[in-house]
């Protein structure tokens, strides 16, 4: 289809990545966001090749690639004597079998070269409360009542997106039991603790510790993830906090403790996910990232589903030339992968947080006995997620 203007609702990972591919296939966009300023959490994200595949294609690689770190490795240590439970050869291996790298970011520098690659209509402080449908056309009534009209709305409003609501109803996000802390250390501390340039993954009973360094080293971004009763609001929090961070984190090895007393404020963030939905897509209205397939974080995917979801968006609307099956085609070609993650992340939720002891070490000797028996291969998983291909894969019907 030429001629198409297709209006994105929300400019967060998902929107601009969208923006990128449709503009860059010659359709006309739009992006409403109500912030009045474009913005991310001032913490990491990693993105696997499946990603990098897309952002490459769209020569948005090198600029990310100029602000990233390419871990080494990545490594699992127990959470009390530090010991390498598991190390997996990470950055080379994935780069030789899947032809792109692994980063990891600091997510404002992800979105500022999402936002500098689309350069296009990008509207801030635009906050969409309704859509209009019209025979022919589909419009985005914005909360001062004027109304943007286009061919297409994508929702690319987040987990708690106002167009899922008017698709499916007003239906809670599921509170997962846990809350993340989130914190940036700088990257002198870290290099100063010796700590290597690795995806690390601390396991303990019943809560779990990631690091990585972002930003080309100028910080190591942590996240620690802890059961939570579901009060924890997302928000930056005062330093006092981190000693709320630390005694979670107590008995745990020292590294850890180094790390988060490094570290000047930390963040609270309550995990909400929720179950697949059953459609995406109705007539001119689809949508895409968190407000289609939320997850949880424990398979560092979400941003990377969405990125993922607008190239493959962008295909199904170049080739056909009805809007409503475009965006069903669309549709059934993420629904069944996307699910395929949001319950793979639930099942590392129980994975990561095992707290029997009999169970974690039977979890820590099979994961290892895994790497031992084949040190060369990537995991099953890993080539499902990271092997599939949203730009030149054949898509269904
Ligand atoms: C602790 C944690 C760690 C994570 N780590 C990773 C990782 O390593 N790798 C990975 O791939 N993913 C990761 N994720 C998931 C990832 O952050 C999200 O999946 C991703 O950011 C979702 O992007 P989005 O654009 O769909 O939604 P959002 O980032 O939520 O953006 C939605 C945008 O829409 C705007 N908006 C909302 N309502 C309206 C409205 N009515 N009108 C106009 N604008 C509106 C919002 O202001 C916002 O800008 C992690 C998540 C968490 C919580």
């Amino acid at each position: 289809m030429t001629g198409l203007k297709v209006i994105i609702v929300g400019a967060g990972i998902g929107g601009l990545a969208a923006a990128n591919a449709l503009a860059r296939g010659g359709i006309d966009v739009t992006v409403l966001e109500q912030a009045r300023a474009l913005g991310e959490v001032g913490a990491g994200v990693q993105l696997g090749p499946n990603a990098t595949r897309v952002l490459a294609s769209m020569d948005l690689l090198q600029p990310m690639l100029d602000r990233a770190v390419v871990p080494e490795a990545q490594i699992a240590f127990s959470f009390d004597d530090g010991r390498e439970l598991r190390r997996v050869a990470f950055a080379d291996k994935l780069k030789q079998t899947f032809g792109f790298p692994y980063l990891h970011m600091y997510r404002p520098d992800l979105l500022d070269v999402l936002a500098k690659g689309f350069g296009g209509d990008l509207r801030l402080g635009a906050a969409v409360a309704a859509v209009e449908e019209e025979p022919g056309r589909v419009g985005a009534r914005l909360a001062s009542g004027e109304v943007v009209w286009g061919d297409v709305l994508v929702g690319a409003d987040g987990i708690h997106s106002v167009i899922r609501r008017m698709l499916h109803g007003d239906v809670p996000a599921r509170f997962s039991g846990y809350m993340a802390w989130r914190g940036l250390c700088p990257g002198d501390a870290g290099r100063a603790m010796r700590t290597p340039v690795v995806s690390a993954n601390w396991w303990g009973p019943g809560a779990h510790f990631v690091h990585y360094y972002v930003a080309g080293g100028r910080y190591l971004n942590w996240v620690g993830v802890t059961p939570h009763d579901g009060s924890a609001v997302e928000s930056w929090t005062a330093k006092g906090d981190i000693v709320q961070a630390l005694r979670d984190y107590g008995g745990w090895h020292y590294r850890v403790a180094d790390i988060i007393k490094a570290t000047p404020r930390a963040m609270k963030w309550a995990l909400h996910d929720r179950d697949p939905l059953p459609f995406w897509s109705k007539g001119r209205v689809t949508l895409l990232g968190d407000a289609a397939h939320p997850m949880l974080p424990f398979m560092a995917q979400g941003a990377a589903q969405s990125i993922e979801d607008g190239f493959v968006l962008r295909r199904c609307l170049e080739a056909a030339d009805d809007v409503p099956a475009a965006l069903k085609r669309y549709e059934r070609n993420r629904l069944e992968r996307t699910a395929w993650v949001q319950s793979g992340s639930r099942k590392n939720e129980h994975l990561f947080h095992l707290a029997d002891a009999a169970a974690v070490a039977a979890r820590n000797a099979r994961m290892q006995g895994e790497v031992d028996a084949n040190p060369e291969a990537v995991q099953p998983d890993q080539s499902r997620l990271f092997g599939y291909d949203p730009v030149y894969d054949s898509l269904q019907d």
